[in-house]
């Protein structure tokens, strides 16, 4: 028999929040679609470093896609995060600072993008919302429905939803030619070929390349870092919503907000820079002090555990979310750059419109398990599920509390994490106080022994970054997890 070749109605590049959504609303609307990520995983460019919050939509300018998306995107995700057991919470978010004028400005623009409930507050008001706030620090906009999410998890889950749901992926693709017959392309990266009537180019900081290969429109790129303090969960309530400064012409400025996981972030700063290289700086770190020294009374940066950068990939002001006009088959989407975590269902929405998809109505799914931390059970709870399975009291990551069988769980999960960092984003080990210094080997050596991958090709997070050098691989050979006697050792 001749073997047909598998042709995808859709092949979507770049595994961020975006691309991700895009596949899972493709997959909802029963279409056969693929993800194609250069990476290890969905979740490694600018969607896992970013300030994680769910925007009310009253920064963007009215009229542009990011004010439209942005409000719209924040609607579908509030729906979105309880499908797909995403943790979020509406914590609000405020807007401080003794200029007024800037205020009302901001908030008669909210108003026009349709952010509902904007309020300007002041006196005890405003201090007891935000009680580290600085007393000279007289008014605040409050925009209750602004939120935070688990960004890590929510890319993770539109992925998984749509790979539950019969969606395709390949990681570690990259793709060295894409030809078009007329009807379908090949893409190729010289070992497999994957075949599909469309692309959606979502590639955020790779846009040019994909483009480049197909021949479709380009546009130049630009690059802005923002590095981060993260705060331990010992600091969990010094803040206990999103506070942002007044905005300036570089961005919505240096903020404090909590994490859905209980940390608290302190930046970004907002540098224009040439590399897409996430560095951290002195000067960056210095700023976001002033920043945070500015708004609030002793902000616990004793309690800093990590610093972190993100790039944030531009082109010109706005979203460019386009068909080709060169290959109407492609989607073009460029530049999507802050809101663009909130935007993104409705970024998905649109280039399902673009696509000419006529149907709206969405095929019944079958819903992802999520992941269930020991953190957030009882003592009676975890002594039950150990009698189960014994390896939920062998704790692997002592500062997050995160046992052996939640490892597990995440890497038979359905995108097969075989990075360090891909088990981190979704069980949190290495994620605490030690960041890794007592857990990050064993985590290794559990992936190596489950996907039987040799200990010295355990990867960190990219093909660049090996867990294990040989050197070290000689001095840790003995070293063994399985040695652990499970028990339960933790006070909850
Ligand atoms: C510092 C900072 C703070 C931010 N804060 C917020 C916020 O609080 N709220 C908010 O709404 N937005 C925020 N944003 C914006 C938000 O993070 C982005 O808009 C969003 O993550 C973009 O997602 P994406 O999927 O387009 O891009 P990415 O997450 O970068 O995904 C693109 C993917 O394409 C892959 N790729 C590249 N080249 C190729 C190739 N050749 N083949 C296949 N795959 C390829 C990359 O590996 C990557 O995984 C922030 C951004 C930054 C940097």
């Amino acid at each position: 028999m001749k073997n047909e070749k598998k042709v995808y109605e859709y092949a979507i590049f770049g595994g961020g929040v975006v691309g991700t959504a895009i596949l899972n609303k493709l997959t909802r609307l029963n279409k056969k679609s693929i993800l194609i990520e250069l990476g290890e995983d969905v979740c490694t460019g600018m969607s896992k470093a970013n300030s994680a919050i769910l925007h009310a939509g009253f920064d963007a300018m009215p009229g542009t896609l990011k004010a439209k998306l942005n409000v719209q995107g924040k609607k579908l995700l509030n729906k979105l995060c309880e499908e797909l057991q995403v943790p979020y919470k509406n914590v609000g978010a405020i807007v401080v600072g003794n200029d007024i004028e800037q205020l009302e400005i901001l908030k008669a623009r909210g108003e026009k993008n349709g952010v509902p409930n904007l309020e300007i507050i002041e006196g005890e008001r405003l201090h007891k919302l935000v009680p580290n706030l600085k007393r000279d620090i007289k008014y605040g906009l409050h925009a209750p429905t602004s939120s935070i999410v688990n960004i890590f998890m929510l890319t993770i889950a539109f992925a998984e939803e749509a790979v539950l749901n019969g969606a395709d992926y390949r990681f570690s693709y990259d793709t060295k030619s894409i030809d078009f017959d007329g009807d379908i392309f090949t893409i190729s990266n010289g070992k497999e070929k994957i075949y599909a009537r469309h692309i959606v180019n979502s590639t955020s900081w790779g846009y040019n390349n994909i483009a480049k290969l197909i021949g479709v429109e380009t546009y130049p790129l630009t690059y802005r870092r923002g590095e981060y303090y993260v705060l331990d969960r010992d600091a969990e309530g010094y803040v206990n919503l999103t506070v942002f400064p007044l905005p300036s012409k570089l961005g919505k400025g240096i903020l404090a907000t909590p994490t859905t996981d209980g940390n608290i972030l302190f930046g970004p700063t907002s540098e224009d820079c040439e590399s897409l290289e996430p560095i951290i700086t002195t000067e960056g770190l210095r700023k976001i002090k002033n920043g945070i020294n500015g708004m609030f009374i002793n902000p616990p940066f004793n309690k800093a555990i990590r610093e972190f950068a993100g790039i944030r990939v531009g082109s010109g002001d706005d979203f460019i979310i386009e068909r080709s006009k060169i290959n109407p088959r492609v989607i073009n989407l460029c530049g999507i750059n802050s809101p663009g975590l909130t935007a993104a269902p409705a970024i998905a929405e649109m280039v399902c419109e673009l696509l000419q998809i006529k149907e709206k109505q969405e095929i019944p799914m079958k819903r992802r398990e999520p992941y269930g931390f020991i953190l957030d059970k009882t003592s009676a709870q975890l002594e039950e599920l150990v009698k189960v399975d014994p390896k939920f009291g062998n704790i692997i990551c002592k500062c997050e509390l995160v046992s052996e069988a939640e490892i597990l769980r995440a890497i038979h999960s359905p995108l097969k994490p075989h990075t360090v960092d891909g088990i981190k984003r979704r069980v949190r080990p290495t994620a605490g106080h030690c960041q890794g210094g007592s857990c990050l080997l064993k985590v290794a050596e559990i992936i190596s022994r489950e996907l039987n991958i040799p200990l010295n090709e355990i990867i960190k997070e990219t093909s660049q970054g090996y867990v294990f050098d040989n050197k070290n691989l000689k001095k840790t050979k003995k070293y063994s997890i399985l040695k652990t006697k499970p028990e339960l050792n933790i006070e909850l």
